[in-house]
């Protein structure tokens, strides 16, 4: 016997965890299939990276009532400073003279996860499948068929509307038969910690060099969480460095704007690749975050899109649940 529900999501991470919180006043039938739990030290979306949130995000996780959770947790950016390694000069923008509370805010993806998943403990017609997968996405006219593996073995899912919040490689995509546009950037973004010698006054920098841009985000305890952006042909001989190696590296790109930099943390390598899907719908199916576009970090932008894609869909079912449109 299979499930009946109006929504199934594909994707628990930080897309579709967050169009669970946008749905809960609709009080519609949902499943959530996440494979990996949010708290894992495998899961690939509230991993140990920090997320840099634009203010039209913040107002959106206001409206979904999210931003009141994560608010303790994020440091907000007042000063961006953008330079060009070699050249002199440089770009300031200031929140005070914008007279703006904020530029954006730093959040760690693993505190945004925890608080993202204690708030589904208060949906009553939430149904959560994790870790589960999805093995197959079956749309016909009137409803799409899922079939999901679970500790609990396989089972079937009925729903008015899927949405393939599943990131990347999106197996919900494939199966309802939107192709996507790949870019290799032939770069890979090392993502760690460092402290630097002199306190970051909540500035976020940004700096462009040949071998690609560094950024530096502000985070509370004085430490910055380091984005730096390297050719696919160095990044393994830079993740193989020393912790002094890294850091002088890190000191030649950047320069001593702060100071000596005197700690680093773990680093992680992500591959980069610009990725785009060609619909962002399909039979019965919403494409939304990394599923339907995935792009470069350098700006910080793929998850305040993907949360315009959440707060978009969001609204087209309210309108659809206020005109009392269940199809
Ligand atoms: C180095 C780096 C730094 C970044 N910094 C920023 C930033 O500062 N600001 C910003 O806005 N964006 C940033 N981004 C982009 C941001 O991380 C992504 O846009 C965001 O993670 C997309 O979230 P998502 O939920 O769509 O996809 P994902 O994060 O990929 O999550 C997908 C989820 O689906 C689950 N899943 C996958 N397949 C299945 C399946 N078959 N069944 C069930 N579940 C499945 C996965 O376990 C995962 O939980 C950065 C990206 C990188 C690589």
């Amino acid at each position: 016997m299979s499930e009946q529900v109006d929504i199934a999501i594909v994707g628990g991470g930080m897309v579709g965890a967050s169009l669970v919180a946008a749905l809960r006043p609709l009080r519609l039938r949902i499943a959530l299939i996440e494979a990996v739990p949010h708290d894992s030290q495998a899961q690939p979306s509230f991993d140990e990276r920090t997320t840099a949130l634009s203010n039209g995000s913040r107002r959106i996780l206001e409206t979904i009532g999210v931003w009141q959770e994560v608010a303790p947790a994020a440091t907000t950016i007042r000063r961006i400073h953008v330079s060009d390694r070699g050249r002199c000069g440089f770009a300031r923008v200031d929140a005070a003279e914008l007279g703006l509370p904020g530029l954006g805010y730093v959040l760690s993806n693993r505190a945004f996860g925890a608080a993202l998943w204690a708030g589904m403990g208060r949906d009553p017609t939430l149904r959560v499948y994790c870790p589960a997968t999805v093995l197959g996405v079956v749309p016909s006219a009137g409803s799409v068929a899922l079939r999901i593996a679970d500790s609990g073995g396989e089972r079937r899912i009925e729903a008015g509307l899927v949405v393939a919040a599943d990131g990347v490689h999106s197996v919900v995509r494939e199966a309802v038969g939107v192709a996507i546009e790949t870019r290799d950037y032939g770069q890979s973004a090392i993502i760690t910690t460092v402290l630097p010698q002199r306190f970051h006054d909540q500035v976020a920098f940004e700096r462009f060099a040949e071998s690609g841009p560094l950024a530096l985000l502000p985070l509370a305890d004085g430490r910055c969480t380091l984005v730096l952006t390297v050719s696919t042909a160095e990044v393994e001989s830079i993740m193989a460095m020393s912790d002094a190696d890294f850091l002088a590296e890190v000191q030649d790109r950047f320069g001593y704007r702060l100071g000596r930099f005197l700690k680093v943390g773990r680093r992680f390598a992500y591959p980069l690749a610009l990725t785009q899907a060609r619909g962002l719908s399909g039979a019965r199916c919403a494409i939304i975050g990394n599923a339907a576009q995935s792009l470069h970090p350098v700006a910080g932008m793929g998850f305040n899109l993907g949360l315009r894609d959440v707060a978009s869909l969001a609204e087209l079912l309210a309108e659809r649940c206020a005109v009392g449109d269940s199809s």
